[in-house]
């Protein structure tokens, strides 16, 4: 089982190099948490209702004005629907702009064959529910630290998420959550290592608090 349906409060371990999915309902709040520290986690959030409809970084950098989201702001769907609000937000830096890590990326560029990837996690996860032959969306790339430099040059480095760093965001419609622990363990994007992320779905702001701490 690469998914989790149980009631409120939920929390489902993302193992390193995997993926996982979970049920969220309109309104609930969801956290990710970085349990080690200096682990990207890609994040998709698909309407559970209609799978051509899910949260979208592009439209996300329009809605914003920014390619960085920041505590208080709406994230939005390629529909430009708004589908998150982010509440807090230990980092404060993420990436909106890389997609996810594919085989041709470890083929290509560092010359592994049958490396995982996030976006055969992804999916791994979705393929039980019936995605079909739909692309894989551009995900949001939680603890992910890129930068754009003034030429336009793109940086990645090292992770700067610590141990038990967190972003939680409240959902604004009903939602298939998939989180992958991102297997990129070639490059400064895999930080010391590749570890374990952890989803947590409750009911409430106060909730959701007494589970993290
Ligand atoms: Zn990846």
């Amino acid at each position: 089982m690469l998914d989790d349906k149980n009631n409120s409060p939920r929390k489902l371990t993302v193992p390193g190099r995997y993926g996982r999915s979970i049920d969220v309902e309109k309104g609930q709040y969801v956290a990710v948490r970085d349990i080690e520290g200096g682990q990207c986690g890609d994040f998709w959030a698909i309407d559970a209702n209609d799978f051509d409809h899910y949260l979208s970084p592009p439209h996300t950098w329009i809605h914003l004005g920014r390619i960085q989201p920041r505590i208080g702001d709406e994230l939005v769907t390629n529909q430009r629907k708004p589908i998150f609000t982010i509440i807090a937000d230990d980092v404060g830096w993420h990436d909106m702009l890389a997609p996810a890590c594919d085989r041709q990326r470890y083929e290509r560029y560092f010359g592994v064959k049958g490396h995982r990837s996030c976006h055969d996690n992804f999916l791994e996860v979705m393929g039980e529910r019936d995605w079909g032959s739909r692309m894989v969306p551009q995900p949001f790339n939680l603890f992910m630290n890129t930068f754009i430099e003034s030429d336009g040059t793109l940086l990645i480095r090292d992770p700067i998420s610590k141990r038990g760093d967190k972003i939680i965001m409240i959902t604004r419609m009903s939602l298939i959550i998939v989180v992958s622990a991102c297997p990129m363990d070639l490059n400064p994007v895999g930080g010391q290592g590749i570890t374990d992320l952890e989803i947590i779905v409750a009911d409430s702001e106060e909730e959701m608090m007494r589970i993290l701490n």
